[in-house]
């Protein structure tokens, strides 16, 4: 069994993964209800690997389409 602390995006997409790969999982959340205190809530939940795309270094927007595609 191996132990997440915190339900933010880190937190779930590790879960996320290593379900898919056979191991159990538990999350560990301080907030009452799953997504009332992670960051994405006040990013609007938005998926926007380009959004930087004109200020930021081609790695970066490389590394967000990979994102965006799993
Ligand atoms: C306004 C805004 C716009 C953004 N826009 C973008 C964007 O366009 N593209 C992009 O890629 N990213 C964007 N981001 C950044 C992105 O939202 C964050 O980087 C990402 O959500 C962080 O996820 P996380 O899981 O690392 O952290 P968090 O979402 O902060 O999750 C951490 C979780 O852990 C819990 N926790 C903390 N300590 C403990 C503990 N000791 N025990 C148990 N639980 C604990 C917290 O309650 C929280 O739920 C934006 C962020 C903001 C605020």
């Amino acid at each position: 069994m191996i132990t997440i602390a915190g339900a933010g995006l880190a937190g779930l997409a590790c879960a996320y993964e290593l379900l898919q790969r056979g191991a159990g999982v538990r999350i560990y959340e301080r907030a009452e209800e799953i997504g009332t205190a992670s960051a994405a809530r006040f990013a609007g939940g938005m998926l926007a690997p380009w959004c930087e795309y004109e200020s930021t270094e081609e790695e970066v927007v490389s590394l967000g389409g990979r994102a965006f595609d799993w």
